[in-house]
C-alpha cells in the first residue's frame, strides 16, 4: 500500500480502478454524488465502516461511545450494515466471540498489527490489535497518572490509517465499505487517506482536535503537501480533526444548534472558518439514546421499575437513592425541595463551577443534591467539600459508575446540565426518559431537546424541563428558583413529568437522517 494519498481536494474522485478487490461493491455506487440512485444498484445493505476510539458498552469515557455503540442497531433496519473499528485496548480481544483475523500489517507505525473481526455485546466489531500502541494499562487516552499518552497522535493516526486501508483494499473476507464514518479527531485522518471512498466526519466535541507538532508530518505518514491552511495545518501544527473536516465528503455534528454554534468564534475553537467553508455539507443530527438500556419500565439496574401512570417505583427509587447518598429521608415534596442529580465529567465545559456557586441557595430552598462524576481536581474537591458542609443535603461520589448512574436517574427529581457548551448531551435525555426533569443551559443539543417551562409552554402543557441563558451563576440561580416554585405545585409537576417521559429520545428520527446522508453520499 502506498504511504499516503496525495492531499486531494475534499471531493473524492471516481474510482480509477486498481485498488478494489473483485466481487465487491458496484463501483458506480462509490463516487460521492454518483447518479447511481435508481440506476442499477445493489439492493443489499449498504456497508459503512464506523471508526472511533470508543464504543459502548466495551470502552466508554463519554457520549461518543454511546453513539458509536448505538448507530449499528439504529441503522441496520434502514438498510445499512455498520462494522465498527476501534483499537484493541487491553482486555478487549477476550470479549470477542470467535475472532477472525481479516487484515494484517507487519509494520503499522512501528510494530505488527492485525484486525480481528468478531461479535461482542451484539455489535459487529473490528478490533485493531496493535500491542505496541494499545495494549496498555490506563484509559484510552491517558496513562495511569492521568497524563495524555505522549504518542496519542501516532496511536490514532494508526487507527485512521487502517480504516483507510480497509476502505481501499477491503478485508480478507471480501467486505469493503461503501462509506467511512469517522468520529472525532481520533478518526480524522481516515477521510484524508480514504482514496475515492466517500466519508462522513462527525464532530462530537470540537474542543478535542488531535494536535501534533509540525515535525510529526513524516512520522504520522501525512502527505507534506497537505500541510497548508487549506489542508490539515492548524496554526503551524497538525490537527487530525481539521484533516477530517477538510477532506471528508461531508461533515456532521450531533445537534442542529451545535452545527450553528460551530460557525462562531465562541464555539468553533479556531475551526469556525473551516466549518463555514464546508457549511454546504454540514448536517446537525441530534443524538438519541438506546431505549433498550434507558427505559425505567424495564431497566434491571434500578430499585423498582416504573412508567407514566404507574410511578410508585420512582418513589421507591428516590428513597433508595437518598439512603445510598446519606441524604435525609424526609426530603421531597413535603420538605419543599427536589432531589437534584448530576452525572457528568467534572470539567469546566460542564459548567459545574456555577452549580457550586449556586449551592447555598439550592440547599436553603430545601433542595438536595447527589453528584456522580470525576475530572478536574478543584471541582471534585468542591463537591466533596459541599457534601461535608451540608450532610444530609448534598452527597458526592467521585468516580465512574454506570449502574449507579441508572439508580440516580430513577431516583432523582431534576437532572442538572449547566454546560457552557454541549454538542448533544445525553444525560438530559436520560432525565426525560426517567421523568427526572432536566434543567439545562440553552446551548447545543440541550437547547434542541428540552422544552423550557415558560408560561406559554406550561399553559400548552408541552414543557419538559428548564433552559437558562446566558450560562452564568445568576441565570442558573434564577432557574433553580423557578424549579423550586414549580415543585411546590405537585399537579403541574406531575404533568410535566408525564410529558417528559412521553418525549421521544430514541434513535428513530436521527437514524433516518444518518441513513439519508449515507444514501446521498453513496448513491445507494
Ligand atoms: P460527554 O460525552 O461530553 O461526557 P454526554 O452527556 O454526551 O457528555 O455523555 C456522557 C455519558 O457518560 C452519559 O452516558 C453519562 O451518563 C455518562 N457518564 C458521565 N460521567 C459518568 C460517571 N461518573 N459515571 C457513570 N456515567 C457517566
Amino acid at each position: 500500500m502506498s504511504r499516503a494519498q496525495s492531499s486531494r481536494a475534499s471531493r473524492p474522485e471516481p474510482d480509477q480502478g486498481g485498488v478494489r478487490k473483485p466481487g465487491t461493491a458496484p463501483e458506480g455506487a462509490q463516487a460521492q454524488g454518483a447518479q447511481a440512485k435508481g440506476a442499477q444498484t445493489d439492493r443489499a445493505a449498504g456497508r459503512v465502516l464506523s471508526v472511533a476510539s470508543e464504543c459502548a458498552p466495551l470502552v466508554k469515557t463519554g457520549g461518543l461511545a454511546d453513539v458509536v455503540g448505538a448507530l449499528p442497531g439504529a441503522l441496520g433496519p434502514l438498510g445499512w450494515q455498520l462494522r465498527t473499528l476501534i483499537p484493541a485496548y487491553r482486555g478487549l480481544i477476550a470479549r470477542l466471540d470467535a475472532p477472525a483475523e481479516l487484515w494484517s500489517d507487519p509494520d503499522l507505525y512501528g510494530g505488527p498489527a492485525r484486525v480481528l473481526a468478531g461479535r461482542a455485546a451484539g455489535l459487529d466489531l473490528l478490533l485493531l490489535d496493535a500491542p505496541h500502541l494499545f495494549d496498555r494499562a490506563g484509559s484510552p487516552y491517558l496513562d495511569e497518572t492521568g497524563a495524555d499518552w505522549p504518542d496519542n497522535p501516532r496511536r490514532f493516526a494508526a487507527l485512521s490509517w487502517v480504516a483507510a486501508a480497509i476502505a481501499r483494499d477491503g478485508l480478507s473476507d471480501g467486505w469493503r465499505p461503501d462509506l467511512i464514518h469517522a468520529h472525532d479527531w481520533q478518526a480524522g485522518f481516515a477521510p484524508l487517506w480514504a482514496g475515492q471512498t466517500p466519508s462522513v466526519m462527525t464532530i462530537h466535541n470540537i474542543a478535542f482536535q488531535g494536535i501534533a507538532p509540525a515535525r510529526a508530518v513524516d512520522e504520522l505518514r501525512l502527505p507534506p503537501s497537505g500541510f497548508t491552511p487549506q489542508g490539515y495545518e492548524y496554526w503551524g501544527q497538525i490537527s487530525a480533526l481539521k484533516a477530517g473536516l477538510v477532506y471528508a465528503s461531508a461533515i456532521s455534528t450531533v445537534s442542529p444548534s451545535y452545527a450553528a454554534e460551530l460557525t462562531t468564534p465562541e464555539f468553533g475553537f479556531g475551526l469556525e472558518g473551516v466549518i463555514r467553508d464546508r457549511a454546504a455539507t454540514m448536517s446537525g443530527i441530534l443524538n438519541g439514546v438506546d431505549a433498550q438500556v434507558w427505559n425505567p419500565a424495564t431497566d434491571p439496574l434500578i430499585p423498582a421499575n416504573y412508567a407514566a401512570g404507574d410511578m410508585a417505583g420512582k418513589s421507591t427509587s428516590a428513597a433508595a437513592l437518598r439512603d445510598e447518598f446519606g441524604l435525609d429521608p424526609q426530603g421531597g415534596q413535603s420538605a419543599g425541595g427536589p432531589l437534584f442529580i448530576v452525572v457528568s465529567r467534572l470539567t469546566r465545559q460542564k459548567g459545574l463551577d456555577l452549580l457550586l456557586d449556586a449551592l447555598p441557595g439550592l440547599v436553603a430552598r430545601g433542595g438536595q443534591l447527589a453528584v456522580l462524576g470525576s475530572g478536574e481536581p478543584d471541582l471534585q474537591d468542591g463537591f466533596l467539600r459541599a457534601a461535608a458542609r451540608w450532610p444530609g443535603r448534598v452527597g458526592t461520589r467521585i468516580g465512574y459508575d454506570e449502574a449507579l448512574s441508572h439508580r440516580m436517574f430513577a431516583g432523582g427529581d431534576v437532572v442538572l446540565v449547566p454546560s457552557r457548551f454541549e454538542p448533544s448531551g445525553l444525560t438530559q435525555m436520560y432525565g426525560l426518559a426517567y421523568g427526572t426533569l432536566p434543567l439545562v443551559a440553552r446551548t447545543g443539543g440541550l437547547a434542541d431537546s428540552v422544552i423550557d417551562a415558560n408560561v406559554a409552554a406550561l399553559r400548552d402543557g408541552v414543557a419538559t424541563g428548564w433552559q437558562f441563558a446566558p450560562v452564568t451563576g445568576d441565570a442558573l440561580n434564577l432557574a433553580l428558583q423557578k424549579v423550586s416554585a414549580l415543585y411546590a405545585q405537585p399537579v403541574i409537576w406531575q404533568r410535566m413529568v408525564a410529558r417528559a417521559m412521553a418525549h421521544p429520545v430514541g434513535w428513530d428520527a436521527s437514524a433516518r437522517d444518518y441513513a439519508a446522508l449515507y444514501d446521498r453520499l453513496t448513491g445507494h
